[in-house]
Order: structure tokens, then sequence, then C-alpha cells
């Protein structure tokens, strides 16, 4: 087993930039299990499967292979053979996304995936339950938070760049309603690991939050 650097938060928090960039600054493998999350909901989409159909979601879960790759500086997310990388961060898999985590099946296995990548290498790894239930023990764990307008604003240019225009009060509206499933499942829900650091990154620059988290790493 490597060395673990857990980050949890909600989203927009600046979980992802930041965990990418701590990654390649100490040689680390980034693992984006949102990323996962979000493949298998676009799976379950486009087989027309019902959510509360449990097991058939888990088992698309089982069945998918989810792949990352890293191509020109960009990181990518591949569902089998194709990359879905944009597909992914669409407002109809983020719609979906939440109640699909919330299916213990579906956890049950990407945890699995996610500690079975921890053997390998040493890993930067971001979610939602990283330092409470895939990594009890992690190395570092990390808790980053941010003020929703902030974390709304955060995402406008995400979904601009896949061509979605979605105002502040629209996102504002997700981020909500993800973070009210996220947070009060019964499976392993978002919520800050009792020995994790909390970083607020409101006020933060990108190199502050990066900073903050790098000066904490020793190996
Ligand atoms: O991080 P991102 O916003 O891409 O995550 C998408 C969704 O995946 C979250 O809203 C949450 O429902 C789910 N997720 C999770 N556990 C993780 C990572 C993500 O439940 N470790």
């Amino acid at each position: 087993m490597g060395i673990i650097v857990a980050i949890d938060g909600p989203a927009g928090s600046g979980k992802s930039s930041t965990a990418k960039e701590v990654a390649r600054r100490l040689g680390f493998t980034y693992v984006d299990t949102g990323a996962m999350y979000r493949t298998v909901t676009l799976e379950a989409l486009r087989r027309k499967v019902d959510v509360k159909n449990e097991d058939q979601v888990a088992q698309i879960a089982q069945e998918i292979i989810i792949g990352f790759k890293w191509i020109e500086d960009v990181h990518h997310t591949f569902l089998n053979d194709e990359d879905v990388s944009d597909k992914i961060r669409s407002t109809v898999v983020a719609d979906m996304v939440s109640p699909v985590s919330a299916i213990p099946g579906v956890r049950e296995v990407l945890a699995e995936r996610q500690r079975q990548i921890a053997t390998v290498d040493n890993i930067v790894m971001e979610g939602r339950d990283i330092g409470t239930n895939v990594f009890p023990d992690a190395d570092y764990k990390f808790y980053m938070d941010a003020d929703i307008r902030v974390r709304a604003r955060r995402r406008i240019k995400d979904y601009q760049n896949i061509g979605q225009d979605l105002s502040i009060d629209e996102i504002v509206l997700e981020l909500q309603k993800r973070d009210k499933i996220d947070s009060s499942r019964s499976h392993s829900p978002l919520k800050k690991a009792k020995d994790a650091i909390i970083i607020d990154t409101t006020d933060l620059t990108f190199e502050e939050q990066v900073n903050k988290i790098v000066t904490i790493i020793q190996y």
C-alpha cells in the first residue's frame, strides 16, 4: 500500500482542480471517484434502467470497466473503450448521479475498485467518503468546503466548457439538491472525517489551496 491522500467535500469546493495539481506536484496518481459514480450513472441512463431498480444499477457498476488516462495534461474518463469525459459532466448525469450513488450495491463495488487502485501507487483520491469509508486509515485527510454561491460560480465555467449555459441560481439549486442527498444517504454519506483537516476555499486562490495541502504532506 502506498501513501494515500484523501480529499473529500461537496461539489464545487475546489477538490478536483486542487487534487489534480497536488497529485502532479507530488508525482502521485490522481483518482476522481466522482467520475466513477458519474460513469455508472451515464450507463444506467443509456440502458434506461430505473434507479429504483437497485440490483440492476449495481450490476452495471460490476459490468463496466472505468478507466482514467491523462491526454495532453487533461484527465480523461473512459467507459469501456469510449471516452466519456464530457458526457459525464452533463446536467442529465448531474441530476441522476446522487440517487445512483446512494445505492449501497453501487458504493460497495466502486469502493472496492478504489481500494484496489491504492495497492499499486501513491495516490490522491477525491470524493465524498474517501476519508470516512474507503480509506479510514488514509495517511492524510482533507475536507474542502466553500460558500455555496462561490461553489456555483466555479461550476458555471465547467458547464460552459461542454456547451451548457446555466445561471448561478440554477447551479445553486443543483448543488443543494446533490449535497442534501449525498449527506443524508444511509451508506457512507458525505461528511467530514473526524481527523480531516478542513480547508475552506471561499477566499483562497487556487495556488493557496494547493500549497496548504502540499506543505502538509511529507514523504
Ligand atoms: O465529485 P463529483 O461532483 O463529480 O461527484 C458526483 C457525485 O458522485 C456526487 O454528487 C455524489 O453523489 C457521488 N459521489 C459519491 N461518493 C464519492 C464521489 C462522488 O457518492 N466518493
